[in-house]
């Protein structure tokens, strides 16, 4: 079991498998990429494929497929194949997408052993999904919605970041998206990893007045009174429709006394929060030809160092120099 000096068991690992993008979303990569890490920085498959088996073994329960966007890196099927077989002491292999490609994808990476997706999704009207995506694709997304729907891949989440003056006046109609097309649309507090460091306090619409304005209109109520080691507060609606609403409010109602999560960076750098300012090469210590004994004594070790909290909220808080879209969301 991997447990932290903050007593947190930490049972779900967050792997980007890429920092290529193929949108531009100004809260996360506005500018694009930083320059192409060198080839041969990135792990390959089977190096992803050891270093999950090895957590799946030290008692990691959740896999998450992230990036950048982790379906442009190719034969992505073979890498769920792979990691499936982890299963039953693997839990929950999931994948966090904007939507491209799933469509003809959804139904192979589910018989591989996919167990559900994520699908990003900030606009319904497809002039300001293209303002806060950089690209003119909300039906695709729309019918990556419902590929992944009608492949299994369920419980389908949206995740919407909300942003002041940019999709604020659209919470509600998402909430009748989430209503009419059962799913469960979760509204993300926009977090200071953009690339281009124009995050500021006025731009985060606070969980709460999310809650609210959905609850005005769309009565709703909290499913469980503890969210567990859950980011998100769920609530059903009251009126037993279908469709589920998650708030995530990672700077205005802090949640790091329960998180369990640990990331792995594409290039093979263990991130043990979304808001470290210091990485841990695991990619050297497996390319070194260390023994499995040394790798799980690397990754205890920096478990141990996992940060009590995030500082977003200080006034000397720095934001990281490593971006969303390379961390892995
Ligand atoms: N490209 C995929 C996608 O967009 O779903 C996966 C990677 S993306 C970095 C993962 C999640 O992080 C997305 O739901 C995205 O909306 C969210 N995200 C990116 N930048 C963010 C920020 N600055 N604050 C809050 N959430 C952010
Ligand atoms: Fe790409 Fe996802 Fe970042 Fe948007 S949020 S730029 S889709 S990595």
């Amino acid at each position: 079991m991997l447990k932290d000096a903050h007593d947190r068991i930490i049972r779900d690992l967050r792997v980007s498998l890429t920092d290529r993008c193929n949108f531009r979303c100004f809260y996360c990569l506005p500018n694009g990429e930083p320059p192409l890490a060198r080839k041969d920085t990135i792990l390959t498959f089977e190096e992803i494929e050891t270093i999950c088996g090895i957590f799946v073994d030290l008692g990691i329960e959740k896999i998450r497929l992230t990036g950048g966007e982790p379906l442009i890196r190719k034969d992505v099927e073979k890498l769920v194949e792979k990691l499936s077989a982890h299963k039953p002491k693997l839990k929950d292999l999931a994948l966090t997408t904007n939507g491209h490609t799933l469509p003809e994808r959804a139904k192979k990476l589910k018989r591989l052993g996919l167990d559900r997706v994520t699908i990003s999704l900030d606009s319904l009207k497809p002039g300001n999904f293209k303002d806060i995506t950089g690209v003119d694709k909300l039906d695709d997304v729309l019918k990556a919605i419902d590929a992944a729907k009608e492949a299994g891949l369920e419980p389908v989440k949206i995740n919407a970041v909300v942003v002041r003056g940019r999709n604020d006046d659209e919470v509600v109609d998402f909430a009748e998206f989430a209503r009419e097309n059962d799913v469960s649309v979760r509204f993300i507090e926009f977090m200071p990893l953009d690339s281009g460091h124009e995050w500021k306090r006025e731009m985060v619409v606070p969980g709460r007045e999310i809650r609210d304005k959905i609850n005005e209109v769309f009565p709703i109520r909290l499913k469980r009174k503890s969210r567990g080691v859950e980011t998100a507060w769920n609530y059903e609606f009251e009126d037993s429709s279908t469709g589920e609403i998650g708030i995530i409010a990672p700077v205005t109602e802090m949640f790091c006394g329960a998180c369990s999560r640990i990331r792995l960076t594409a290039d093979g750098q263990i991130r043990t929060c979304l808001f470290s300012n210091s990485e841990h090469n695991l990619r050297d210590v497996i390319r070194s030809g260390a023994s499995r004994e040394d790798i799980v004594d690397f990754i205890k070790a920096v478990v141990l160092k996992k940060e009590a909290s995030h500082h977003i909220n200080d006034s000397e808080f720095v934001q990281p120099s490593r971006t969303m879209s390379f961390i892995g969301g």
